[in-house]
């Protein structure tokens, strides 16, 4: 699968203390970071990089829909999606992610965040996720 640059980050060279970026994913975004739970969709992300000392905090909007089989009658659906979240990321001697702070190895410096982006969209999606006249039909 032919992976997009388009979301590198480079965090070692970034000399601002805020750096913004802005990206609309569709499908093919979806298709690129090999999605299995969304595969389509239209999402406006903006990304704002603040430098702190010594680590990076990355507030990425979120606003948007993606395209789901509603939970009731199997048909598509649109799923609207709209959030705020972050992800702080500090440099380091290797590549690391717990989950809660990701650590880019300062030999490479930059981040591709096409995956966090996709798992922040995923999260959004209720557990539950059906049309408006389907709701309360089981
Ligand atoms: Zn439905």
């Amino acid at each position: 699968m032919e992976r997009s640059k388009q979301f590198v980050i480079n965090l070692r060279d970034q000399k601002a203390d805020k750096a913004e970026y802005g990206w609309t994913v569709d499908d093919d975004f979806f298709r690129q970071v090999g999605a299995t739970e969304v595969q389509r969709g239209l999402v406006e992300v903006t990304l704002t990089v603040r430098r702190t000392s010594g680590a990076f905090e990355l507030t990425f909007g979120l606003k948007g829909h993606v395209v789901l089989p509603c939970d009731h009658c199997m048909e598509d659906m649109q799923q609207p999606i709209e959030a705020e979240q972050t992800l702080k990321v500090k440099l380091g001697d290797q590549y690391d992610d717990d989950g809660e702070l990701v650590t880019v190895a300062y030999a490479d410096g930059t981040l591709d965040v096409a995956w966090h982006l996709y798992e922040m969209i995923a999260l959004e999606i209720p557990l539950r996720h059906v049309h408006a006249e389907c709701d309360g039909e089981d």
